[in-house]
Order: structure tokens, then C-alpha cells, then sequence
């Protein structure tokens, strides 16, 4: 590994929601630093005023605390936001201008507009011809003075060596006319000032890329290494949008995916470590390194996703499923009676069915709420007045039971089914869609130990009235 310390960044424009391709980055960002025991720095791209807003900062600040990423340097520490650092940049514009690597150009947008479509005519990239370059101005847009010949190879640790001829390139402008910098400056005296090893950022940024390091020579600082990470794609193989549905770490969290989850399917996409699909957060940061990073695009797969979210949820244990399935339960307009150790148990006996907490508190919503109907198939079938007689009978020995637990509800029901010469599936049955409307549940006589005996006499006597309705 390089002699430097290892000082990574994740550089996020705040022009919208964290988008899973840059959580990914974030992700790979932070795990190169904490393997190296390195520094992770939180910087906020907010040069473009018109599309950065302080509510995206607080929503892609939150997506990464929420994700587990935590940065050694940035905000609310000042000095993080581009907005906070234009003198910095000015003096490095200053430097550029003093050692004769920049120049400043009076051209007018008329001017380079002809020469732009002038060069659109002939069908080439529109380069700057260079006119100001020897006019000695004292004023104006502000241009690196770039190399004519040869080339800038930029040696990426995910890519390799990629070549971009100076010919392709031109006089990039650094500072507008009105004194304000532009993107690519602000990333450089960013990288530099902040004492950045490694740019590690999605491979979009490429093409910048043979800009900034011909900034970086002009300023005589040492260039950093560069690893551009490949784009995430939707299952048509174009760029992941919200067209796909989640596009955002914000909508995967709000789709009831938990950040376990979230971070081993990011880690896994593009990165890989044998077959193994499950890792600790703890494995990552020993095991990830840059360099195993595919430099193909990773296609996201939502069903693996929900794979991987289910294997968490099913290890988990019930206190903080809880803790994680409250605002779900909120959300779906249901409030919790059940005390803590109810509620744990609950999660436990729901975790193996669903493959997100939305999922979770649907399939568990019986215990937050009496059903509000009951399957009409099925009651159709268990309600009746036999079925009304039944629910009394087991309401009757419920009441008298001593120890409310599964394996003694479980005892009265053996009991009760010889004593009426039925199979213990009708009464379990019958039970199940009168306590949760429904003929499907997790273990029935969990679910009745858990509800308590209270909760369950009063479902077991609104469903006894319900079943005589039932002719
Ligand atoms: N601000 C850029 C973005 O959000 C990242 C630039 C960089 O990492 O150099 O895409």
C-alpha cells in the first residue's frame, strides 16, 4: 500500500436524493478507509446553487448515517461545503495565474458559440482554439494552459491505464468571468487541499478526470490515485432510475429494506469474494480492496435484494426487528398495545415470513389490530352456529387456563378436539380466523400466548357473535 495515509472522500452534490449508485460509492469509499485505517471525509458539492438545496444535505447526510458510513471529516464541521471555500479557490487561481499555467480569455459567448456550431458543422468536438492564450489579458474567464502535444494516461485501479490525447482536450476554463469557479476546478483544489489519496468515484467522472490531473500538474501537487467505479443499471440495462421504481437509498429504506441488508447487496454489486453473498460489516472492512472491484456495469437485481433483506430479517433478533418495525406499524396507520417483550416475541414469529418490514407488518398486522373483517370463504366454511358453539367452548376453557403459554393453549386444544371428536386442525382453523381474520398465521398458539389472554377472549367472543350471523 501507498507511503501516504490513506484520505478518501465521497463528494456528493446535494441536487437530489442519495441515489444507490452514489451510496454505493460512499460504501466502497468508507470501507477503503476503514481498511487501511484511513480517514473518510463527508464533502458537499454545492457550487451549483441553483440545484443544491440544505433539505437533499440533510437527506443524503441522513441516507449514510442511516447506512452506517460515518465520516471522520465534514459537516456539520464548517469547511466541507464548496459554498464555504471560494476564497480557497481563488487563491489557487491566483497561483495558476502567477506561474503563467492559466490565462485569462475576453472571448464572447457569441464568439465561442459560432466556433461551437462552426465545429458541430463539421461534425468534430468543439475545442477551444486558444486564441487568448498569448494575449497577455489581465481580466476575463479564467483557462488552464494545457499541453498541445502528447498525452495524460490516467492509471484507474479499477480500469487500467486509460489514454486521453491533449489534442482531445482543451483550454478548460477554471474561473467564469464573474469570478465564480467551475466544477472540475473546485474538485481539484478540493483533492489537494483536503490531502486526498484516493478519488474513488463513479466512473461517470471519468472523462474529467485527464482535466483535473493536468490541474494538478499546473499546480505542482502530486496526483492522486484514481479508481472509477462502473454505473448500476437497471434489469434493461439502462442507467437505474426511478423509472425502475427505487433508484433512491432513501425509497429502498422506506420500501422496508434495513441498512444490513442494503450495505452487503452494494458491497456484493461490482465486488465480489469468492461466492460468498453474506458478509458482516466487519468481514467487508477486512476483506474489500478496490482493486477487486469489476470494472463491468452492475445490472441491480430487486428480487436478490429482497433475498438478502430476508436472510437479515431472519436472524434478527425480535427486539430490534421492533425497534426497526416501529414506523412501519406507525406508517401503516397501526399503533402497538403489546409491551416490549410481546411485541420482540411477535417480530419473532413473523421474521421467517416476509421479505421486507413492509411485508412484516402486513403479515402481522393482526397484532395491532382486531380483524376488521373476516375471509368470507372461510367463514363461510368455520362460522355457523357449530362454528359459534366451538368458540364458546374454547373461550370457556381459555378462561380457566392458569398458565397462558403456548404449550398449555396447545394442551387445551388437544384436549378439547378428542372431547368434541374433531382433528385439531378445525378448531385451529376456526381459531385462526378468529383471531386474525385470516386462514394463514404464523403458529397459532404463539400468536394466542402473545395476544394474551384478554385480547384473545374478546377476539374469540366478537368472531362467536359474528359466526351465529353466518347461516
Ligand atoms: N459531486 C460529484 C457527484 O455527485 C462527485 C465528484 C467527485 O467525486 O469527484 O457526482
Amino acid at each position: 500500500m501507498p507511503d501516504i495515509p490513506v484520505r478518501v472522500r465521497f463528494a456528493p452534490s446535494p441536487t437530489g436524493h442519495l441515489h444507490v449508485g452514489g451510496g454505493r460509492t460512499a460504501l466502497f469509499n468508507w470501507l477503503f478507509a476503514r481498511h487501511h485505517g484511513g480517514t473518510f471525509i463527508l464533502r458537499i458539492e454545492d457550487t451549483d446553487k441553483s440545484r443544491s438545496t440544505d433539505e437533499n444535505i440533510d437527506v443524503i447526510v441522513d441516507a449514510l448515517s442511516w447506512l452506517g458510513l460515518d465520516w471522520d471529516e465534514g459537516p456539520p464541521t464548517p469547511g466541507y461545503r464548496q459554498t464555504e471555500r471560494f476564497e480557497i479557490y481563488r487563491a489557487h487561481a491566483e497561483r495558476l495565474v502567477r506561474a503563467g499555467r492559466a490565462y485569462y480569455c475576453d472571448c464572447s459567448p457569441e464568439t465561442l458559440d459560432a466556433e461551437r456550431k462552426a465545429a458541430e458543422a463539421r461534425k468534430e468536438t468543439f475545442r477551444y482554439s486558444g486564441r487568448c492564450r498569448d494575449r497577455g489579458l489581465e481580466a476575463g474567464a479564467l483557462r488552464l494552459r494545457i499541453p498541445q502535444d502528447g498525452a495524460t494516461v490516467v492509471d484507474d485501479l479499477i480500469n487500467g491505464p486509460v489514454t486521453f490525447e491533449h489534442r482531445q482536450l482543451d483550454d478548460w476554463i477554471l474561473v467564469r468571468t464573474d469570478g465564480t469557479p467551475t466544477y472540475n476546478f473546485c474538485v481539484v483544489v478540493d483533492d489537494v487541499t483536503m490531502r486526498i489519496s484516493h478519488v474513488i468515484r463513479g466512473t461517470d467522472h471519468l472523462s474529467n478526470t485527464p482535466k483535473q490531473i493536468l490541474c494538478y500538474e499546473a499546480l505542482d501537487y502530486a496526483v492522486p490515485a484514481f479508481a472509477h467505479v462502473s454505473l448500476i443499471l437497471g434489469q434493461d440495462k439502462k442507467r437505474l432510475s426511478k423509472r425502475h421504481g427505487a433508484a433512491s437509498v432513501q425509497a429502498f429504506r422506506e420500501a422496508g429494506i434495513i441498512p444490513e441488508a442494503l450495505v452487503n447487496y452494494l458491497a456484493r454489486l461490482g465486488w465480489s469474494h469468492g461466492d460468498q453473498e453474506t458478509f458482516t460489516r466487519d468481514e467487508l472492512v477486512r476483506l474489500f480492496d478496490v482493486k477487486d472491484v469489476a470494472s463491468s456495469a452492475a445490472v441491480f437485481d430487486i428480487a436478490k435484494l429482497e433475498w438478502l433483506n430476508q436472510e437479515y430479517l431472519k436472524a434478527m433478533d425480535g427486539a430490534r426487528l421492533a425497534e426497526l418495525a416501529r414506523p412501519f406499524i406507525a406508517r401503516a396507520g397501526l399503533g402497538v398495545t403489546l409491551d416490549d417483550r410481546r411485541l420482540a416475541a411477535a417480530m419473532e414469529t413473523l421474521r421467517e415470513r416476509a421479505k421486507t418490514l413492509v411485508e412484516l407488518v402486513e403479515v402481522g398486522r393482526f397484532y395491532f389490530e382486531r380483524p376488521p373483517d373476516y375471509d368470507p370463504k372461510a367463514a363461510a366454511k368455520f362460522f355457523g352456529a357449530a362454528g359459534a358453539q366451538r368458540l364458546a367452548r374454547l373461550a370457556e376453557r381459555l378462561r380457566a387456563l392458569d398458565d397462558f403459554t403456548a404449550p398449555a393453549i396447545e394442551a387445551v386444544y388437544r384436549d378439547l378436539t378428542t372431547a368434541l371428536g374433531l382433528k385439531l386442525v378445525d378448531l385451529a382453523q376456526l381459531t385462526r380466523l378468529a383471531v386474525t381474520g385470516r386462514t394463514a398465521s404464523p403458529p397459532l398458539f404463539e400468536v394466542l400466548a402473545i395476544l394474551g389472554r384478554d385480547e384473545t377472549l374478546a377476539r374469540l367472543e366478537a368472531a362467536r357473535a359474528a359466526a351465529e350471523r353466518v347461516a
